[in-house]
């Protein structure tokens, strides 16, 4: 699927935290690219097993309801391949075991594309703390990046042993948490990702849908689009004319560039701040995990 003029994804892989993280996330994104017949994969890190209030559940048997609903969001998205780390969730630091399990997938899968959430955000004004989680795994992403994926000499064993060549991917896509970056169109599969993220009722009820909607007609409308998400792309290693021409673009726009290659239009407030504050009632519901 060629993305833009500088982009050709073949396969993308989705590095995140939890069950259910890629569905509040990248699942229009996701959606539509399995229908443009990129293949698709899941790694997720945690088990998602600290995600429940309730007293008599335990952490074994929510492990299993969240991996049920992972591979079942997938399978509504088209996303191909679904891989669990294991590891145990609210407990995730990006240890050197964990970038190296990380690695091994990302030399096995070779994608394109990498997509995770930004590490780089702790808080928002809205009154929302990230989950370390969701830090460490976004950490351990771009670690992948570099070193632990693309270079040899890095974890050898997985090469030596395991027969995995390095690989280094052609962009990164940190998921934004407004309208800044680019905006992909996910108008035509909002409803596809909705259903996706019902799958995960241990996690969400159905008053999500109007979260969704709400966050993603935000994030469409700062470029032309009834429903969007959005990244920060990072075209990894750019040949010299693809770095002419992001100059240039730079030099006569000035301001964000969208997926249409649109100006998007000044905000008033940043619109992730304005969907959460419709949505509190959601979010506080007992989701723990995004
Ligand atoms: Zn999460």
């Amino acid at each position: 699927m060629k993305f833009n003029k500088d982009l050709t994804i073949d396969r993308a892989m989705v590095i995140y935290a939890h069950p259910d993280d890629a569905e509040f996330g990248v699942a229009g994104t996701m959606a539509k690219w399995a229908k443009a017949g990129v293949e698709l994969t899941y790694c997720m890190v945690t088990n998602g097993a600290s995600g429940s209030q309730d007293p008599d559940m335990t952490r074994e048997k929510l492990r299993e309801i969240r991996y049920a609903e992972q591979r079942a969001a997938a399978k509504i998205l088209g996303v191909k391949n679904v891989v669990f780390l294991g590891y145990e969730d609210g407990y995730l630091y990006p240890t050197l075991e964990v970038r190296k399990d990380v690695a091994r997938q990302v030399r096995k899968f070779k994608p394109d594309v990498i997509i995770t959430m930004d590490p780089r955000y702790r808080v928002a004004e809205f009154g929302y703390v990230n989950h370390p989680d969701h830090i460490a795994a976004g950490e351990v992403a771009l670690r992948t990046i570099n070193p632990d994926a693309s270079t040899r000499q890095m974890f050898p064993e997985l090469w030596t042993e395991e027969k995995l060549e390095p690989h280094k991917p052609k962009a990164l896509f940190l998921a934004s948490f407004g309208a800044e970056g680019t905006v992909v169109d996910i108008s035509d599969v909002i409803e596809v990702k909705i259903k996706a993220l019902l799958v995960h009722a241990s996690q969400v009820g159905p008053d999500v849908a109007e979260f969704v909607r709400g966050f993603g007609k935000e994030i469409g409308r700062s470029a032309g689009y009834k429903y969007g998400e959005s990244y920060e792309i990072i075209l990894l290693d750019q040949p010299p004319a693809v770095r002419a021409r992001k100059r240039a673009r730079a030099a006569s726009a000035g301001t964000t560039k969208t997926a249409r290659g649109r100006r998007a239009a000044p905000k008033s407030a940043p619109p992730r701040a304005r969907a959460a504050r419709a949505a509190r009632g959601t979010r506080e519901r007992g989701r723990r995990s995004r």
